[in-house]
């Protein structure tokens, strides 16, 4: 069967104006606004790149967006600890500038000051408060660039403007969803990690890592596992996922501590999940650090 499409990759660049229909899915959104409108979605049969076929207006589907509610309660602390770990592991430290690309409504960037990372900044086209690149301050010594790759609509583009914003020697952190294990043709439970209409492409690992590497950076630390998986109660993937296939996969809910607290008294092994989900990932986050060369 021949679909009337015109995609290219927007990491391989491989083109098709036939894509195989093994090749094409659809899923729901997982937000209250999105959660009854169905998105369709290509994976590249070159380089497994996900993209979605979604035509939007990046301003109106961010003018409302959930997890710009999102508060630093403990259940974002223990994740957030867990990046910082990550960072400092490789040389982070208080006096650095600090530049959260993509930061959303801010929570990591209140988490580092509050720790004492007072040079610390945020950049998110679509959210008024930081809706300025901080050119005053950069070049940054360290560029964090968590779970905002599958948001853009140009990865190299936003790659080119982080290395421009990163000193000689700076750290670049680059965290995203994965899209390895997902099968196009059932795509209902891959719903939390495609998360329509808002990540535009998901990458594999190994894509990942070929894209940090067309740039001059050192792959100095790589993770596969997601930051959200932490031995803290509460603080891991599997039960993120299990908490929200319980509330129909409606992010909105998930965020309501009030439809949260009901699902934990109705639905007892998601206590099991709070606290051993660590032991049960469900899916995984790759991640990598580099560092950019001096010369
Ligand atoms: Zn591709």
């Amino acid at each position: 069967m021949e679909n009337k499409l015109d995609i290219t990759c927007p990491i391989c660049h491989f083109h098709t104006t036939s894509p195989s229909v093994n090749d094409l899915g659809s899923v729901h959104g997982n937000t209250e606004r999105f959660k009854h409108q169905s998105f369709q979605l290509w994976k590249c049969p070159q380089c497994n790149t996900i993209k979605s076929l979604a035509n939007v207006d990046f301003a109106d589907i961010y003018s409302d967006y959930p997890l710009n509610k999102r508060e630093l309660d403990v259940f974002a602390r223990g994740t957030l600890k867990n990046l910082t770990s990550r960072l400092t592991a490789v040389g982070m430290n208080k006096h650095h500038t600090i530049l959260d690309y993509g930061c959303g409504n801010g929570i990591y960037v209140d988490y580092l000051k509050e720790a004492g990372y007072s040079n610390t900044y945020g950049y998110d086209p679509y959210v008024s408060e930081f809706k300025n690149l901080p050119n005053d301050t950069a070049p940054f010594d360290v560029i964090i660039n968590n779970d905002t790759l599958e948001h853009v609509p140009d990865v190299y583009a936003m790659m080119g403007e982080c290395l421009a914003l990163l000193k000689p020697g700076g750290l670049l952190y680059i965290g995203t969803a994965d899209s390895e294990p997902v099968n196009m043709q059932a795509l209902d439970k891959e719903i939390m990690r495609l998360h329509q209409p808002f990540h535009t492409i998901i990458v594999t690992e190994q894509q990942l890592h070929r894209i940090v590497k067309r740039y001059p950076l050192d792959i100095i630390a790589s993770y596969r596992r997601s930051y959200h998986d932490t031995l803290r109660p509460f603080a891991n993937y599997r039960f993120l996922d299990e908490l929200n296939n319980i509330l129909g996969h409606n992010l909105d809910k998930a965020l309501d501590p009030n439809t949260s607290t009901k699902a934990f008294l109705t639905h007892p092994k998601l206590w099991f999940y709070a606290f051993f989900g660590y032991f049960f990932p469900s899916a995984a986050e790759p991640a990598v650090i580099a560092k950019k060369k001096t010369d």
